[in-house]
């Protein structure tokens, strides 16, 4: 189909990346979908089936299947906004009681922050350029304040209030709080912690744990679980309210190969994961080792998008120069397939999380070709 389309084919040596399409599901999850693309089943009954059992997995009062943490964000925004009253859930993103803020604290400004306010929420920013527990406590206590976001994976920033506290500040004031922890599911002892914090949400993105592009879960506590179940797309069709929730819907595919997803993450080898991306960055590493114009390593890149030392999962090849390296960047775009990596100065970086074996091959030979024209 990528051929009749024109659309070639990437060999992707960046990672999980949403405009690369996430993951690769694993293939019994793969199977799982299959499973499910063939016979149906009423949809609300399969997501609370697939949300108890995720909830199961992770020790968690309960969860929900959603279709992503975008829309995870968007619908728990509107769940603080609306509780289980079908009224209210009915007239988002209006809010008549008027009580409409989710807190923020300044330096946890991040990218995604932007979907909250189409729940009907406005964002109310906590401190300048730093935000002090007083600062916090004050803006939770505001009387239109329905809750805080707290993006996890900046929990110790300088000038933040820590997760924990923030927690307490928030439970103190009879606020929620909505934990985004995207991509913080391993290591798995992390995850589970998260998952079980006394947060009311708290936020997965499948697409790091090898589930759909547009599949996600949502952890938290019975109440709050069954307010944002009172307001996805399920019964829009047969209950007697407008679901706010309908435009973030789901197929049977997506819902199951989350939930198997997860589970395969859950019990998976990641001792044997880690090992096979270091053999791939060896391969690569061999491909390259004769030319003495670049220095390569092997490196861990993080989910913050940094190069570290650690469990290897990436090669870098520094080219001497920014120059060089855009030039050996711009190469291999343009190769086909193509061969999407990260540029860092004069360093390239070849993420091999989700590189096929055989595609490793192909990377090498690319690689080197291009470091031997640029
Ligand atoms: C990817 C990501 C999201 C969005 O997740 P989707 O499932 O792609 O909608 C939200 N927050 C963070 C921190 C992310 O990395």
């Amino acid at each position: 189909m990528y051929e009749k389309l024109g659309v070639r084919r990437v060999i992707n040596g960046r990672g999980v990346y949403t405009d690369l399409g996430g993951s690769s599901l694993e293939p019994d999850v793969w199977a799982a979908a299959t499973e499910a693309n063939s016979a149906y089943a009423s949809v609300p009954e399969l997501i609370d089936a697939a949300s108890a059992r995720a909830a199961k997995l992770l020790h968690t009062d309960a969860a929900r299947v959603v279709p992503g943490a975008s829309a995870a964000l968007v619908l728990t925004g509107a769940a603080l906004l609306a509780g289980s009253d079908p009224k209210a859930i009915e007239l988002l993103p209006s809010v008549t009681s008027g009580r409409r803020a989710i807190v923020i604290q300044a330096r946890h400004r991040y990218k995604y922050d932007h979907l909250l306010p189409l729940s009907g929420a406005h964002l109310r920013v906590a401190g300048t350029a730093a935000t002090s527990a007083d600062e916090l406590h004050s803006a939770l206590k505001e009387r239109d304040t329905v809750g805080q976001c707290f993006p996890a994976h900046l929990d110790g920033t300088v000038s933040t209030v820590p997760l924990e506290t923030a927690l307490e500040l928030a439970s103190q004031s009879g606020k929620a709080t909505i934990v985004d922890a995207a991509f913080l599911c391993y290591p798995i002892g992390r995850m589970r912690e998260l998952a079980t914090s006394n947060a009311e949400y708290v936020i997965f993105s499948a697409k790091y744990f090898g589930g759909p592009n547009a599949g996600g879960i949502v952890f938290g506590s019975a109440d709050a679980i069954a307010a944002l179940t009172a307001l996805d797309f399920t019964r829009f069709e047969s209950s007697d309210y407008l679901r706010f929730g309908r435009a973030f819907k789901m197929d049977r595919a997506q819902v199951v190969a989350t939930v198997a997803a997860l589970e395969n993450w859950l019990s998976m080898d990641h001792a044997a994961r880690f090992a096979s991306y270091a053999g791939r960055v060896g391969a690569l590493g061999a491909a390259l080792s004769q030319d003495k114009s670049i220095v390569i390593s092997q490196k861990h890149f993080t989910m913050d998008e940094e190069v570290v030392e650690g469990a290897v999962n990436c090669l870098t090849i520094d080219t001497g120069s920014p120059d060089r390296a855009a030039r050996i960047e711009a190469y291999l775009a343009k190769t086909d397939p193509a061969l999407l990596v990260h540029i860092r100065g004069g360093t390239i970086v070849v993420d091999v999380e989700n590189m096929g074996d055989d595609e490793s091959h192909v990377a090498a030979r690319l690689l080197s070709e291009a470091v031997g024209v640029s």
